[in-house]
């Protein structure tokens, strides 16, 4: 190497790591590129048959997968039902188990709706095995395990192990291996939904995402879940903002779920929710601030309260450490169903009034009145973040009457107001 190239070498070497040192430090291990190739042949056996299920220690195939669903449903017809959401881009199956026992008492309607779902992030398929176990733990134990009886008879649990398959089966359906984080579109469908906070346009909604947003309409979730992996940490709302900078109304439960979770699972490993900090849990924006997450527009839309569960830090886990995984978690996974009993009755969505708009009547029929003085140009929003056009009738009156039933968002400025139209 020559004097000037080798000084040239310097440069770029010193370029690079001045580039390095510009980057943020808080990068989001779930942010990072799959890496596809990194496994290790032997690491990940596959399940072709549901028997080879049995002891938890394999990833299903896509079939497998499809026949474990659907022979559940066969066996347990008293306790759960499998709906199919929607489906993926290349038309596989977005599934998801409902369970619930006592079906025929006045009461079972009135039952609070509970949601976990996993893995849109195709290559974390931790959670997706999982909660395809926590599906059979909660069939089988119901009858015999008393918490299990209690929570199947009073909470209508609903379970999508798999929100993402084109990114799971990326190399085929009989293999996770090539798994990728992206839908078939190349997107992140945590980057794919409404943002309630408006920071960021959003591009075109997935199929997998439009799917399910329906089904959230469809539903009145008032706890859920949404399992990842590449790191080990629980991670609250909000993930749009600091805590500093907007809290979420509900900080403080969130807080006490996430220590009851972790507390919990440590009692069976130690070692593990300890690599983004000795907690164990986070505010999602103290974090990493992303823009289009699912777990804002959640919180928000749905006045739902959900959370981003990080179960791993390796994404694709060897296929033999299943039942450790399982070992530590499945109590925190069951007990965190019933944190249901203790969802804080507000709102929660927002605490401080100076930023509400003061409306009514909420829900509304043909006409909504906005009241006092607001700032600003009145704006209205559908669920998936679109801008509609406002009709008004009267100085301080909207009409409502063009608009199907359902969520909106009314803004004036800072201040918004969540709307529904009967
Ligand atoms: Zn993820």
């Amino acid at each position: 190497m020559s004097k000037i190239s080798f000084s040239l070498f310097l440069a770029v070497i010193v370029l690079v790591c001045n580039n390095v040192e510009a980057q943020p430090l808080k990068l989001r291990p779930d942010a990072f590129p799959p890496v596809d190739d990194a496994k290790d042949a032997k690491s990940i056996q596959m399940a072709t048959s549901v028997e080879q299920m049995a002891s938890w220690d394999r990833y299903p195939t896509y079939g497998t997968y499809v026949a474990m669903m659907e022979q559940w449903a066969n066996q347990y017809p008293e306790l759960c039902n499998l709906d199919t959401i929607g489906e993926s881009v290349n038309g596989r199956l977005i599934l998801c188990m409902h369970i619930q026992g006592a079906r025929d008492v006045p009461e079972a309607a009135q039952a609070p709706e509970f949601f976990y779902s996993s893995t849109m992030h195709g290559d974390e398929v931790t959670g997706y095995v999982m909660m395809l176990r926590l599906i059979d733990t909660l069939l089988r134990g119901y009858g015999n395990n008393p918490q299990y009886t209690n929570l199947v008879d009073n909470v209508a649990i609903y379970i999508n192990p798999l929100s993402n398959p084109d990114g799971t089966y990326r190399g085929g359906n009989n293999s996770i291996y090539g798994a990728m984080r992206y839908n078939a579109n190349y997107v992140d469908l945590n980057r794919n939904y409404p943002d309630p906070f408006g920071t960021q346009p959003l591009s075109e909604q997935q199929p997998e995402n439009t799917a399910m947003i329906a089904y959230l309409n469809k539903h009145q979730f008032r706890l859920s879940a949404n399992l990842h992996g590449g790191s080990e940490v629980m991670n609250y709302p909000w993930d749009s903002f600091t805590s500093y900078e907007r809290p979420h109304p509900d900080r403080q439960w969130w807080i006490d779920v996430c220590k009851r979770f972790v507390d919990t699972s440590r009692m069976y490993s130690q070692s593990h929710f300890r690599d983004v900090n000795s907690v164990g849990y986070i505010e999602g924006g103290d974090w990493y601030v992303i823009p289009n997450g699912r777990q804002d527009y959640v919180n928000y839309y749905h006045n739902c309260h959900e959370m981003t569960m990080e179960i791993s830090t390796d994404k694709t886990i060897d296929s033999e450490l299943l039942p450790e995984y399982w070992r530590f978690l499945q109590h925190s996974f069951v007990n965190y169903i019933e944190e249901i009993f203790s969802v804080p009755s507000t709102a929660g969505i927002e605490n401080a009034a100076a930023t509400a708009l003061d409306v009514f009547p909420n829900p509304a029929g043909d006409r909504l009145f906005v009241r006092g003085d607001y700032d600003g140009e009145l704006r209205l929003y559908d669920v998936r973040g679109r801008e509609l056009p406002i009709v008004k009738s009267g100085a301080n009156c909207i009409d409502l009457s063009g608009l199907s039933r359902g969520l909106y968002l009314l803004r004036a400025g800072a201040q918004t107001a969540k709307i529904v139209k009967r």
